[in-house]
């Protein structure tokens, strides 16, 4: 192991930045690998595209006969393109996306060979479920599952193969993975804000929500990361000393990108650009070698593909240019994690940002009840937000000491507080004229000034306005966005119905105007939903007790914030929206709490074995050394040979103290896995996880990492902090 790391250290030390010629615009190859609009002109019969777009845009079925006609022009686009395979790309509940690669190539019955991708491929294809999580979904119903086409993400080439995009259900429907919720809740989304944007527009007939993902991620060279078996099996550090200098200089943020990181960023930013994943903006983060990359945002839909698709790719260019992509939410202890902020609006058909003032006092109302009403929705339902973006990895941020918290708040602003206060105040009942000329000329009418120069940046907020969107920013680095999509989506859409149902009936049996209406319900939200905001720091002590007090909820692991998750009600909220039920939602959590305590185990071992077989015959051999010097100095010195060999000894007892701990740490931690094992009931077994083995982590860690101060770096296995996360 010793010898690996130095193989290692050298080998990193020799390497130059992999060249990388760009194309000199970006317009000009973006999306080319996608099965696009303009492909579809170029490869479709006018009948065909006609019936994709409708699919696209009204959400219409695909007529099967048309099917074949699509699927023959997708194959001869593909094969244009240089494919020979294709797949149908879905998204199990595993965290990453799924493929199997099936040849065009078919044989005829004369002994030759042709080319054949038919309609029937293209629509529906039966990947076997039973290797995908299903959280006993199989066991009460069919095992069989089968991925069907989702022609609203458009089919893209990846390498040589045919990707097309594909929900992924169970033979009797029920969801087994994250797209088909997240096109349910948007669909819920979409009916119930189109009623309400109605009330001010009357030619709006379809709403999207839109997302602009910002990925957080580590960047280690690659013969470094392989030297260390944690992060090769964990993708994290489970052990190491924080370095003498580590990001309290605050050098890197923003700083000029290394050279090989360049090349590298330059490389895969090119590879989204034929994808079309509309990658925009990227730089250095807070941490050494942390970096950030933002898209312009999308349809919501598309946005989630193309985040899962992007990391994806970012590892396997990574491989090329010799670095390992670290996506967990914290790698090293004491430095910066890694998030990833998901920006949300609400977009019309007839091009309006719903969640962005507009020019007259009405769509500035119109601003407000879109805000509000997300507002009361999150105010309602924090729980069960924290509980979306509950995972093992990111624990370590929410909960943890940093920002931000598991605690679920939303940040607006001081100019905006003083519109809501402003709000609170209007009259119970119908409005005099002078009311509301007054509201809608000093209030609601200096909205859009006051948001242009809205400095006021909250950076611990785990939900924040930011001028015409919010940002959900607990969402971990490794999650896949649909799962917090779908929570938002479907919070607010059943949030807008109900709205809609109290505006209509003030309006109908109060014979009420229909602004008098609007500003008396969203008067009320505003007081139901004050407990949510808040505009302070987001994390430390005192923002816990305040928290408490204002009855959120503060989860700070996951299975206990994963418990929100099979409440009654939220399988009642999903039923309200159509989004999932019963049977989706006790089995998405039965996947979660099984696989936290997967995560806790793996850890654990890895933990046990690099501890047990690496550290502790290291420090005894470097022990041995202080020996053989102590006894040599009693050979020379005689009775006063404690004279000289004081320190030595201390360093010797002092190996012997960590060493036991380390070993008992380790003995212990076995039993306590060896019981949790035991459980048959996974939400039981994830909180003996939690609560019984991962707590030795950190005693064994911290036993390792003091060792890792005494011991002799000439033999010390394991590549250090510092090397790791200052090598360029
Ligand atoms: P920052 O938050 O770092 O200051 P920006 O405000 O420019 O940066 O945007 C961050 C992210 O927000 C980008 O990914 C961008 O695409 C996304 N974004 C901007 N407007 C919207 C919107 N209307 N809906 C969804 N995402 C948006
Ligand atoms: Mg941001």
């Amino acid at each position: 192991m010793a010898i690996l790391r130095f193989q290692a250290l050298k080998e990193s030390s020799h390497r130059k930045p992999i060249p990388f010629q760009e194309p000199a615009r970006r317009s000009e190859i973006f999306a080319k690998n996608v099965f696009g609009e303009k492909a579809m002109r170029q490869f479709l019969t006018r009948d065909s595209y006609k019936s994709v777009m409708d699919a696209i845009q009204n959400g219409s079925k695909i007529d099967r006969n048309l099917a074949d006609h699509i699927s023959t022009g997708m194959k001869e686009w593909s094969i244009s393109k240089g494919a020979t395979h294709y797949t149908h790309w879905f998204q199990p509940l595993t965290g990453s996306s799924a493929e199997k690669h099936d040849a065009f190539f078919e044989t005829v019955e004369d002994g030759s060979a042709i080319e054949k991708f038919g309609g029937g491929a293209l629509v529906q294809q039966e990947p076997d479920a039973s290797s995908f999580p299903n959280g006993g979904i199989r066991n009460t119903f069919e095992a069989r599952g089968y991925t069907a086409w989702d022609p609203t993400s458009p089919a893209f080439i990846f390498g040589t193969t045919l990707c097309i995009p594909t929900v992924f259900v169970s033979y009797t429907g029920e969801a087994l993975d994250y797209k088909t919720p997240l096109l349910r809740s948007l669909q819920a989304l979409d009916q119930a804000a189109t009623q309400v944007a109605k009330y001010f527009d009357k030619k709006v007939t379809k709403i999207t929500a839109t997302l602009g993902w910002e990925q957080e991620y580590f960047l280690i060279d690659s013969a470094l990361a392989s030297s260390r078996p944690d992060i090769m099996m964990s993708g994290r550090t489970l052990l190491g000393h924080s370095p003498a200098k580590g990001q309290q200089l605050d050098d890197h943020y923003f700083g000029s990108i290394p050279s090989r990181v360049l090349n590298y960023m330059k490389e895969m930013e090119n590879e989204c650009m034929l994808l079309g994943i509309p990658v925009k903006t990227r730089h250095n983060e807070v941490a050494p070698n942390q970096f950030e990359l933002a898209p312009i945002f999308e349809e919501a839909n598309l946005a989630v593909d193309h985040n899962t698709l992007l990391m994806d790719v970012m590892e396997k260019v990574a491989e090329r240019h010799h670095f390992k992509v670290l996506f967990h939410e914290k790698p090293f202890a004491g430095v910066n994690g890694s998030g990833k902020h998901n920006n949300w609006s609400l977009a019309t058909d007839t091009g309006v940002n719903l969640l962005s003032p507009g020019s007259t006092p009405m769509k500035n109302l119109q601003f407000l009840a879109f805000f509000v009403n997300t507002i009361k929705a999150v105010n309602d339902n924090e729980e069960l937000l924290r509980g979306t973006i509950a995972t093992a990895s990111n624990d370590h941020r929410l909960g943890a000491n940093e920002a931000p918290p598991a605690i679920i708040s939303v940040f607006i602003g001081s100019q905006l507080t003083e519109v809501l206060d402003e709000l609170e105040k209007v009259t119970d009942g119908k409005l005099s004229p002078q009311e509301k000329t007054e509201l809608k000329l000093n209030v609601v009418g200096k909205i859009p000034e006051i948001l242009l120069d809205n400095t006021d940046r909250n950076r611990t907020s785990a939900f924040a306005f930011t001028g015409n969107k919010f940002e959900f920013r607990a969402v971990g680095s490794t999650a896949n966005c649909a799962n917090p999509m779908t929570v938002l989506n479907s919070i607010v859409a059943k949030q807008l119905k109900e709205f809609k149902e109290e505006v209509d009936v003030l309006i109908k049996k109060k014979k009420m105007k229909k602004d008098d209406a609007i500003f008396n319900v969203l008067r009320e939200y505003i007081k139901d939903s004050k407990r949510i905001r808040f505009e302070g720091d987001g994390y430390g002590e005192a923002w816990e007790i305040e928290a408490k007090k204002r009855g959120l909820s503060n989860n700070k692991s996951t299975p206990e914030a994963l418990k929100i998750k099979k409440a009654q009600s939220t399988i009642d909220l999903y039923e309200s929206v159509g989004v999932m039920n019963r049977v989706e939602v006790e089995s998405r959590h039965e996947i979660e709490v099984e696989e936290y305590a997967l995560h806790i185990q793996i850890e654990g071992r890895v933990l046990g074995d690099i501890a047990r077989n690496h550290i502790i015959p290291t420090a005894i051999k470097y022990q041995n050394v202080l020996i053989e010097n102590v006894k040599g100095l009693k050979e020379i010195y005689g009775k006063d040979f404690k004279k000289y060999a004081k320190e030595q000894l201390m360093i010797i007892e002092n190996i012997s103290n960590h060493i036991e701990k380390i070993n008992s740490g380790i003995t212990d931690m076995i039993e306590e896995r060896k019981k949790a094992n035991k459980l048959e009931d996974s939400e039981e077994k994830a909180f003996a996880y939690g609560n019984e083995v991962k707590p030795y982590f950190e005693i064994i860690r911290y036993h390792c990492d003091k060792l890792e101060l005494l011991v002799d770096d000439e033999v010390w296995p394991l590549t250090k902090y510092r090397e790791l996360l200052f090598t360029k």
